[in-house]
């Protein structure tokens, strides 16, 4: 079985008082992938807090502290800025990497992303990289063309075993933070296009290793339905990974073999 994953994204949120607090109630449930080897917990941090969640899950089997994202050089004169470096000096172990929010907000080209891959992949942490579709796209029935021409321009330019080093979350962007799920067909039918697309490109032993997560508003209710098609490895969750006992039942919802 591939890794199932359950990746929280804070994304900008939380006082440092109430990010302590959220790991300390976050702390007895991270043990639920203990019983279930193929099952794995990724904390999605902001920079600030990356040595306090680390020191959390300190010794905790299979719970892995990541950053939401990383600059794409490796050090110099970029002020404000955070490298991969330095996330895995603090014992990170991955980075979120072309979230939507960054591709919109922070104008990160594919260019860029395939260089903040490059510079985690050097540090030995595990990208998670995003990929999805805004609505207009998916309402023109362009959905396909669109994640693959992400994955190409991100991913491609790995060798095979590098790839083997990655997670991909397809977020929809339609149903990122709104309420709106992609129905569990969907996921399935663009999480298998998304293996085709690796398959022809690395060779399907290598695609069919690869976890691919569905993120868009997955919550308690909904996550058991998605997380049960055969393509979808796990879920990556903003809003719903702020509240220990909801993103609980969303480790709970992650498939056992
Ligand atoms: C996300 O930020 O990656 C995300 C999927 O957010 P939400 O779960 O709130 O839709």
């Amino acid at each position: 079985m591939r890794k199932q994953i359950a990746a929280a994204n804070w994304k900008m949120n939380l006082a440092y008082s109430e990010a302590e607090s959220l790991l300390n109630n976050l702390n007895p449930h991270l043990d639920l992938v203990k019983e279930h080897p193929g099952q794995y917990v990724v904390l999605g941090v902001p920079f600030p807090y990356l040595q306090m969640a680390c020191e959390s899950v300190q010794g905790k089997d299979r719970v892995m502290v990541s950053a939401q994202n990383c600059n794409d050089k490796n050090s110099g004169a970029y002020t404000g800025e955070v490298s991969a470096a330095m996330i895995a000096s603090v014992h990170a172990g991955a980075v979120i990497i072309g979230h939507s929010e960054r591709r919109e907000y922070n104008h990160e080209t594919d260019a860029i992303i395939a260089e903040k891959i490059n510079r985690t992949l050097e540090q030995q942490l595990t990208p998670i990289f995003c990929c999805g579709e805004p609505l207009p796209v998916r309402e023109a029935g362009e959905q396909n063309a669109h994640v693959a021409s992400q994955l190409e321009g991100g991913l491609f330019h790995l060798s095979a075993e590098q790839l083997q080093k990655i997670v991909i979350a397809y977020e929809p962007i339609w149903a990122i933070g709104t309420g709106k799920t992609a129905s569990s067909a969907q996921a399935q039918e663009m999480h298998a296009f998304i293996r085709s697309v690796l398959a022809k490109q690395f060779g399907a032993d290598i695609a069919s290793t690869i976890s691919i997560l569905y993120g868009g508003s997955v919550k308690g209710a909904n996550a058991t339905e998605i997380f049960s098609q055969p393509d979808v490895d796990g879920g990556l969750v903003g809003g719903a990974s702020l509240n220990a006992a909801e993103f609980a039942e969303i480790i709970k919802a992650l498939k056992t073999k």
